[in-house]
């Protein structure tokens, strides 16, 4: 289903020649991961380590863990190295789908009728496939773009949760949006940045789905927690801990607006988010997430109270209006 290039990373282990490593993948690649510690173990004899702490992205390597166990290498399976981030101690493996496309592109078409513009995203287990799918589209007769990446992302194409700038780059350029993968989170995301017609088609379970009603749904409640921090008087602010999350000039930026409109105001430094623990600051009012927006988008449900973004937070304070956080057209 997925193929991991083995050679690559023995390539990349012979150049770093690393004594004790620690790999790091997200669940669903946890088998990958011990494979992989098999392989290194048995070609280059080093000391290896499987992290068994959660990781949702390329920007939550272990450097503590990394530091305390002496290890030497880090290597992160699952997603494209984020710029920046790939230092030499880090070692990024991409995973990709093997699956092919085909039937899911042609599975897709019957909604994409009455657009004929088509921008096409994908996060990295699909970016292999991408280009037949624009193939398979165009024998349908659709006029295929993609994009290109600004800021986290790597491959024309690929989006991240924090990162959907391949699909802002060709917005005004399309009528609607093809996101092939697993998931709604990014789709969503494409959906509010650019504000256009978004589908999303699952390689693996063949499901279509059209982002309008979920776009719907997910504003109201958005929109229904800016309402209940309108009169809030104390806030927290979610300061993410992960090597790639943390933003101190917009926690920073952030409480000063706060404070500045009479609001109390504590810094939450934390490095998973946890609806338990958070429920546990009673006098919180409203949590402002300045980590992963996944937080925001998709976790935030889990906890009874508002955990808004920074630009929500802002409406809710008047300086910014609700219409200007998110495209429509
Ligand atoms: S901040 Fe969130 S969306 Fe961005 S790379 Fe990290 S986990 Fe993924």
């Amino acid at each position: 289903m997925f193929t991991v290039d083995y050679e690559k990373i023995s390539a990349g282990i012979e150049r770093y020649n690393p004594r004790c490593v620690l790999i790091q993948a997200p669940e669903g690649f946890s088998e990958y991961a011990l494979k992989l510690a098999d392989l290194i173990r048995d070609r280059f004899g080093c000391r290896v380590y499987v992290s068994a702490d959660p990781c949702f992205g390329a920007c939550m390597l272990p450097y503590d863990a990394a530091r305390k166990l002496s290890v030497d290498l880090i290597i992160h399976m699952g997603h494209a190295a984020i710029p920046g981030m790939d230092s030499n101690r880090v070692l990024y493996v991409e995973v990709r789908s093997d699956l092919d496309v085909k039937q899911a592109v042609s599975k897709a078409m019957s909604i994409l009728k009455g657009y004929r513009k088509i921008g096409l995203v994908t996060i990295v287990q699909h970016i292999g496939k991408l280009m037949e799918a624009k193939r398979i589209l165009e024998e349908y007769g659709k006029i295929v773009y993609i994009g290109k990446p600004r800021f986290r992302a790597i491959y024309e194409g690929q989006i991240l949760g924090c990162d959907t700038s391949a699909a802002e780059d060709i917005a005004d350029d399309v009528d609607a949006f093809l996101y092939i993968g697993g998931g709604l989170f990014h789709p969503l995301g494409v959906a509010l940045a650019t504000g256009k017609p978004t589908f999303a088609v699952d390689p693996f379970t063949l499901q279509v789905t059209d982002l309008k009603d979920v776009k719907r749904r997910f504003l109201a409640k958005r929109y229904a927690s800016i309402v209940k921090a309108v009169d809030a008087r104390i806030f927290g602010i979610l300061l993410g801990l992960q090597p790639g999350q943390m933003d101190l000039d917009k926690v920073r930026e952030i409480e000063y607006l706060l404070r500045e409109h009479g609001k109390t105001v504590y810094i939450l430094p934390m490095h998973i988010f946890d609806p338990d623990i958070l429920s546990s600051f009673r006098s919180i009012e409203v949590f402002v997430n300045t980590a992963c927006p996944r937080l925001a988008l998709e976790d935030s449900f889990r906890i009874d109270k508002p955990v808004l973004n920074p630009s929500e937070v802002m409406v809710a304070l008047g300086v910014r209006r609700w219409d200007e956080l998110f495209r429509d057209t």
